[in-house]
């Protein structure tokens, strides 16, 4: 059998595993919050927002903050079909209702149109979801956000790197959130972030995330409200520092690597990947090729292929409306096609030049098949 290629696995240097030792070693009493702060500190920097709470995940960083806008039971938040559940979650915790819109077929994240049609007197919030690391048409649904009178959020779980017009992507929305679990650019195993830069907005995070403790209650154990706890443990954010002063190295990596397929698969003509329109950086968290229709290569056929190689093979994501917990009263066509026909493709920092070609020929061989 050949050595596993995996489709994704962290870079960790002496670095982060120094920092872990320091936050292991030294990083109590007193000193318990410094990598938290140092962090966040340095999370602001890189996105060039005013505000950011670490938090245990991006799912946590979305509850909270979904939370502090008011959104509750009777209320809906739209976003697109295609994503994993982790978006969804906290909209139904909150005994509000996720309503999925269709994609749009060359970037696979919500379609503003269809975003705007869905619209209700209940709309709360539209959630722009950068998928694999594609941006979603922020000017567009900004436009739509505030001639609605209605808050984007963004879901920048897979987004680190990418830039839209010289922003960073989470730093344009009401607030943005982002995931440091292991499979993510930067990792921190288990982690998130809320970002933001409403002053208002992140007093209330603030509070939520603390138990509901504000910042100036000057009284022990006294919860103001009812919050949260989805915090970040100093050990946690001493990896995440070691990885964000790595960051140029980390994304420049994921584009590298994207690069690399792009230049041998995308001109096969049978094929779609993750694209770059003129004006946009793509962070390239996850590599991905669509089939066209007219190939008749399914998602099926390059699972078993991939297997076959011993290559980890991550399908293109179910669209939400289809799982048995969610209602869909529309067919979304996009996002209910696009997942029989591709297949992430393996983009770990430490893959080999030889690993890399192996899954690209796999590819091409196929091209010649069909
Ligand atoms: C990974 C991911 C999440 C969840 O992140 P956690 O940190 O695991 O909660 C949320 N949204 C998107 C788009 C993701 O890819």
């Amino acid at each position: 059998m050949k050595p596993r290629i995996y489709y994704t696995k962290p870079s960790i240097t002496e670095l982060e595993v120094g920092y872990a030792t320091d936050a292991a070693r030294n990083g109590w009493g007193e000193r318990c919050y410094e990598y938290i702060g140092k962090f966040e500190e340095a999370f602001k920097a890189h996105l060039g927002v005013q505000y950011a709470i670490a938090t245990s995940s991006c799912t946590g960083a979305l509850h909270i903050g979904m939370a502090a806008l008011g959104i509750g039971p009777g209320d809906e938040v739209i976003l697109a079909d295609t994503n994993w559940i982790a978006t969804a979650a906290p909209i139904v915790h909150l005994g509000a209702k996720p309503v999925f819109v269709d994609i749009l077929p060359d970037s696979w994240c919500i379609d503003p149109e269809l975003a705007e049609a869905a619209i209700t007197p209940r709309t709360k919030a539209i959630i722009a979801v950068h998928l694999y690391g594609n941006l979603c048409e922020m000017d567009r649904l900004l436009a739509i956000g505030e001639k609605n009178g209605i808050p984007v959020i963004e879901d920048a779980a897979e987004a680190i790197g990418s830039i839209y017009y010289g922003k960073r992507a989470g730093s344009m929305g009401k607030f943005g959130s982002f995931s440091f679990h292991g499979t993510k650019t930067l990792t921190t195993g288990e982690g998130g972030m809320f970002v933001t830069n409403d002053a208002e907005l992140y007093e209330t995070v603030l509070t939520l995330s603390n138990h509901g403790r504000a910042r100036g209650q000057i009284k022990q154990f006294w919860p103001d409200m009812v919050g949260f706890k989805y915090k970040m443990s100093n050990i946690q954010a001493a990896i995440g520092c070691a990885q964000l002063e790595r960051i140029d190295e980390l994304v420049n990596r994921k584009r590298e690597i994207l690069n690399y397929y792009r230049e041998h698969l995308e001109n096969l003509g049978i094929l779609g990947m993750n694209p770059e329109p003129e004006g946009t950086i793509n962070g390239a968290w996850m590599p991905t090729v669509i089939f066209k229709k007219e190939t008749k290569i399914t998602t099926e056929k390059l699972q078993n292929i991939f297997q076959r190689e011993n290559i980890d093979a991550r399908v293109f994501f179910h669209p939400l409306s289809s799982l048995p917990m969610f209602e869909s009263p529309t067919v979304n066509i996009n996002a209910g096609d696009i997942p029989h026909r591709a297949i992430n493709l393996p983009s770990y920092h430490d893959l080999s030049f030889d690993e890399q070609k192996t899954v690209a020929n796999l590819i091409l061989s196929l091209s010649n098949e069909s």
